[in-house]
């Protein structure tokens, strides 16, 4: 196994980690105030090719291999695990949009989303659940050239801000449950769409909320796929999101125990600096041995997926396990900053907020258990 870098992905990866440093974390905090991303920088980040990095130049992408593609995630999301929803998104739909999709329809929507001029969300999940996503009842019917849409869906991410989504409707029986499904690029300015806004504990410049559709009428070029195959033919994109979001998180986590490897060595208690005391060093040195292999875990998933090889497994392990030792680890580490990261003073508290979302979005720990357990026992293992 060979575990360097070529000198192109060194140099993208180092031009994203600046990015972050000089463009993202100075507005971290303000972000969260605003409650949305600034069109400007997501621009700016599509002028330096960090969306789509896995797409093919024709659309603007780099054409380059999924593996990067998250590399250029880790080196942006440490400043600002947010704008990993706007690039994580579009590394997901992008590649959907153009296997499933009509040229003339998606081909201009997948060029904005990469110079990014264009925010995408994906709607599944609703008011009745989302774990069982494959129950939705958002209804999509056919009417000669046109599908008319009509319900809800809630918790969308960037739902306040999105210029496009994939939608999933119901298009056949009610009983028919995944095998009815359909999937959809809609532009998220038709007559009779309308957005709510969510209160959210954190990640507020993502904008979460409800998009509401009122018999909005689509064309049928919109349909991605084919009729009642939405699930089968788009969810196993989400192996490639699982992974991503692992590194995300996982960025967020290595950049706070640096910062706190730092600190214990100027801080000092007791006539001493904190770095002495075994007490403290410990827990850090485990989260340095545990981030490490989350994060090896992430990348052979990618290199799995580049090589088209399986990684159904692999993805959901990286997404019940990632996230959750991010969490843990930032709040250790907010812990060993003492009474100051208990305030905004310091980034820990925001980096909290915003990490726990991604113990829920995406799918929780426990459908990523079942994944891995219907991956390795079959059916039986989620009781069919
Ligand atoms: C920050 C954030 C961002 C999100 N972004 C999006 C988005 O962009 N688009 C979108 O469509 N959705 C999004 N979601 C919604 C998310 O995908 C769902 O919240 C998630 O799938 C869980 O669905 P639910 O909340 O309805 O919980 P439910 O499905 O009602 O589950 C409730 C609890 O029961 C557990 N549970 C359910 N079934 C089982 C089972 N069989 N075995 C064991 N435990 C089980 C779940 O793990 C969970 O803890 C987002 C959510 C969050 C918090």
């Amino acid at each position: 196994m060979d575990f360097s870098l070529t000198a192109d992905q060194e140099a993208l990866v180092s031009a994203a980690r600046t990015f972050g440093r000089q463009e993202l974390a100075p507005y971290y905090q303000q972000r969260e105030r605003e409650g949305a991303f600034d069109r400007d920088t997501l621009r700016k980040m599509g002028e330096l090719g960090f969306f789509g990095v896995e797409m093919p130049e024709r659309y603007g992408g780099l054409g380059l291999d999924t593996l990067t593609a998250g590399l250029v995630v880790e080196a942006l999301c440490a400043d600002d695990m947010n704008v990993g929803y706007a690039t994580i998104t579009t590394s997901l739909l992008a590649p959907i949009l153009a296997e499933h999709g009509i040229p003339d329809t998606v081909d201009p929507w997948i060029r904005r989303m990469l110079a990014g001029d264009a925010v995408p969300a994906i709607a599944l999940t609703e008011p009745g659940g989302g774990s069982d996503a494959g129950a939705l009842s958002l209804r999509a019917s056919r009417d000669r050239e046109t599908y008319v849409l009509s319900g809800e869906k809630t918790s969308i991410s960037m739902a306040t801000q999105a210029d496009v989504a994939v939608v999933f409707a119901r298009t056949g029986s009610p009983e028919s449950k995944a095998k009815g499904v359909s999937a959809f690029v809609v532009p998220l300015d038709l007559p009779g769409i309308e957005r709510t806004d969510f209160e959210d504990l954190g990640s507020r410049s993502v904008g979460r909320g409800s998009l509401f559709f009122n018999d909005v009428v689509l064309p049928a070029d919109h349909l991605l796929g084919s009729e009642n195959r939405g699930f089968a033919q788009i969810m196993h994109g989400f192996d490639y999101s699982r992974a991503l979001l692992g590194l995300l998180t996982l960025a967020v986590a290595k950049r706070s125990l640096d910062e706190t490897w730092q600190f214990i060595t100027e801080r000092r208690a007791f006539e001493r600096p904190l770095a002495s005391y075994q007490g403290v060093t410990f827990p850090l040195a485990e989260a340095e041995t545990q981030l490490h292999a989350s994060r090896l875990l992430c990348l052979q998933t990618l290199w799995l997926k580049d090589r088209g090889l399986p990684h159904t497994a692999e993805a959901a392990m990286c997404k019940w396990w990632a996230p959750k030792l991010a969490f843990d680890v930032v709040k250790d580490c907010l812990l060993v900053h003492g009474h100051g990261a208990y305030s905004t003073e310091l980034p820990y508290e925001q980096r909290l907020r915003d990490l726990l979302g991604l113990q829920i979005g995406d799918g929780t720990a426990q459908i990523m258990k079942l994944v891995i357990a219907r991956q390795k026992a079959g059916r039986a293992a989620v009781g069919l």
